[in-house]
């Protein structure tokens, strides 16, 4: 114990030449709780470093709160809505417009023609009405806000009927039945796991019944003996008994996902066509834009939904507003292309095995030998399960270490390289890799393969 007692202060400590460096960097509180901590160290291990030892830890303790946490990746998964990865990048547009408005003040609720309170979902609503024939949209922090938020407003203390095949779980804990229990809302099942008809609906509406809720069930698929009910004769049941009802869309397509030659995700305005009175959709998952979520349907219903004060809990920030705005403006002109999540869905498997070929002839100019192989690309993000889009993947096969190790390898480079194993080879998939990131992916293998 006696060797602590030539431990300096944190006083002594900060009065020594190299603080002078770090306080003029950092700010001298940063630099204060670095020298803290790291005393406390070397008091708790009992051991005493050198002055240059120390110093050096100092700075590590400092760079390591320093460094930013949230920092781009390579998502070379062929995973094109990877939720861990932020799931859709913004379009370039979208991202400039976020860029305008963040150090400024701008219009966000006020409208500078009449000098007068504007409010912010208004700002996108006449896009989204336009695009999907809403007659009426307004906007939230993410779809699952949307969901609680109408089911709160509309159906709170009343009854709400739903599938027992569509009570699921989005993830992040996000499940139906907990929603409606938070919501206030009583849910009255009905059907079977694998089978509901209309008749099992009729059959539950009580005079205590607010809603039909239909919920997509995005993330997983039932097949063999199934049986669902249509929107239309759910429209038509809801209609008859003067009640209203819901969707939970999850991704809610603007466009048709069977001209990529993908399954048919079931799309906003197809959902508002058939009768549903107001609809939940996602933001960031196939329409390409910043996290929100969308309610779209009548006018009462939309009003009633943004007044209830919980809306207020869940209201969109103006970097939100304005991201989305400029997503939507693309969709107005037509210019999918320039949504990123729409290139990598249409992206021809011959453009991609032309980009796989160029990462391998710039490899084998480096020594590194990999190949290029079939694999499948996945829409991810609770949209399209079981949905695979044929891709080309550079395949590596490390000579030493395995392909976990490798893997682990590319995580570590800056910026991260994010991949896949199959078959103990490491996937690198270029369709989810944006343009302008192809050195990263070849550094990164040569380093990881070093
Ligand atoms: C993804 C999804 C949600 C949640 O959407 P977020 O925008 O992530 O909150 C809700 N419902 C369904 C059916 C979904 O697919």
């Amino acid at each position: 114990m006696d060797t602590l007692r030539a431990l300096p202060s944190v006083h002594q400590l900060l009065e020594e030449e190299p603080a002078t460096a770090l306080i003029a960097a950092h700010g001298r509180p940063l630099v204060r709780f670095a020298v803290q901590r790291v005393l406390e160290d070397e008091r708790r291990q009992a051991t005493v470093d050198t002055s240059q030892a120390r110093w050096a830890r100092v700075e590590a303790t400092i760079q390591g709160l320093r460094r930013p946490r949230l920092r781009p990746v390579v998502n070379a998964t062929g995973v094109i809505l990877h939720t861990n990865l932020g799931r859709a990048p913004l379009a370039a547009a979208a991202a400039d417009a976020t860029a305008r408005i963040a150090g400024r003040y701008s219009t966000l609720e006020f409208d500078p023609q009449t000098g007068r309170r504007g409010r912010r979902h208004d700002l996108v609503a006449d896009a989204l009405r336009y695009l999907t024939g809403a007659p009426s949209a307004a906007v939230v922090n993410n779809c699952a806000a949307a969901v609680l938020l109408m089911l709160t407003a509309l159906a709170r203390s009343k009854e709400v009927i739903v599938a027992r095949g569509e009570l699921v779980e989005i993830g992040g804990g996000f499940r139906m039945p907990e929603v409606m229990r938070l919501s206030g809302a009583r849910m009255v099942e009905v059907g079977t796991t694998n089978r509901t008809r209309a008749e099992d609906y009729a059959a539950a509406i009580t005079s205590r019944t607010a809603a039909i809720m239909k919920v997509h069930a995005s993330n997983f698929q039932v097949v063999g003996f199934t049986e669902a009910v249509e929107l239309k004769p759910l429209a038509a049941i809801a209609a008859q008994h003067h009640l209203v009802l819901l969707h939970d869309l999850g991704s809610g397509a603007l466009l048709d996902t069977t001209t990529v030659g993908l399954a048919a995700e079931p799309g906003i305005q197809e959902s508002l066509l058939s009768g549903v009175d107001l609809v939940a959709a996602s933001a960031d998952k196939l329409l390409g834009g910043p996290q929100a979520g969308l309610l779209l349907g009548r006018a009462d219903l939309v009003e009633r939904v943004m007044k209830h004060p919980l809306a207020r809990a869940v209201r969109v920030d103006k970097l939100t507003i304005a991201a989305l705005a400029a997503t939507l403006d693309l969709y107005l002109t037509q210019s999918f292309g320039e949504v990123p999540i729409w290139g990598m869905l249409r992206a021809s498997a011959e453009s991609i095995r032309s980009r796989a070929e160029a990462w391998q002839r710039r490899l084998a100019d480096l020594g590194v030998a990999a190949e290029v192989a079939a694999a499948d690309s996945t829409v991810g993000g609770g949209s399209l399960p079981g949905e695979r889009l044929p891709t080309m993947a550079l395949a590596i096969t490390p000579q030493k270490g395995s392909a976990t190790e490798l893997l682990r390898r590319l995580r570590e480079h800056d910026p991260p390289v994010i991949g896949r194993i199959v078959d103990e080879r490491v996937l690198l998939d270029p369709r989810t890799v944006l343009p302008g990131e192809d050195d990263a992916v070849v550094d990164a293998v040569t380093g990881g393969l070093a």
